[in-house]
């Protein structure tokens, strides 16, 4: 059967990297988080002085970008792949608060952009790819054959994220996510390089009612629909 290339794209939290995982995962293609690589340059910034609550050293972030290598590896045992920083597994580090407070910032840089969508497209140059962030269906894929643009209210959105929070241990509260969540939103849509926005040909979907269940087969069914070529 001829393999697609599926973008989800959407706000943040809104379950993309969950439906995009289990929609690989019944097709039998390769799933990839590319906020994971957003987030993981981030984590390199924290740990080399680039970025702080009291400053932002961008021309020091492009010179660090050749020494940043980031590669996706999944072992047995893992449900899913998880990312490499230099040879370091941080799929858990590059989840917490703290990271998800300087990613967006960190993410407006083009340079940043220009390097991780190149691996992106690399990662995609077979097809049978689903991948999800925020540019996937209008500049990594701008002509992958299924587009999905997910949306939910930002407090549902908030709700979902505190609990994923609380469930591993950390100390947060749910005002600061939805805090997060609200800026993360606002710097997402406004920067000037690749800002997030639902391409002309995507589909959206508004999950603030939807069950994952349902969710699943809405999406599998497009995307089996795309791969027989019916719509
Ligand atoms: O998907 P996730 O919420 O983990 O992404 C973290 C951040 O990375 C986003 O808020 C956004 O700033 C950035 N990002 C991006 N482009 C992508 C994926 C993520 O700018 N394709």
């Amino acid at each position: 059967m001829h393999k697609i290339t599926i973008a989800i794209d959407g706000y943040s939290s809104t379950g993309k990297s969950t439906v995009a995982k289990q929609l690989a995962d019944s097709l039998g293609y390769v799933y990839v988080d590319s906020g994971a690589m957003y987030r993981a340059v981030t984590l390199y910034a924290m740990q080399n002085g680039i970025i702080s609550k009291k400053h932002f050293d961008t021309e020091k972030l492009k010179e660090s970008l050749s020494s940043i290598h980031l590669k996706f590896k999944k072992e047995a045992g893992w449900n899913k792949a998880h990312i490499f920083l230099n040879g370091t597994d941080v799929e858990n580090e590059i989840r917490n608060l703290e990271v998800s407070e300087f990613v967006s910032p960190i993410a407006t840089v083009p340079e940043v952009r220009t390097k991780l969508v190149a691996q992106q497209q690399q990662m995609g140059q077979e097809k049978g790819v689903v991948m999800d962030g925020r540019d996937i269906g209008t500049v990594v894929f701008p002509n992958a054959e299924l587009k999905i643009f997910m949306n939910a209210s930002a407090p549902e959105r908030a709700q979902r994220r505190y609990k994923e929070l609380l469930e591993r241990g950390d100390v947060v509260t749910f005002d600061e996510i939805l805090k997060n969540i609200k800026e993360r939103d606002h710097i997402d849509t406004t920067r000037e390089d690749s800002p997030l926005r639902k391409a002309a040909d995507a589909i959206e979907i508004d999950n603030s009612e939807m069950n994952l269940e349902d969710q699943f087969h809405v999406v599998l069914q497009l995307a089996k629909d795309r791969i027989a070529g019916r719509v």
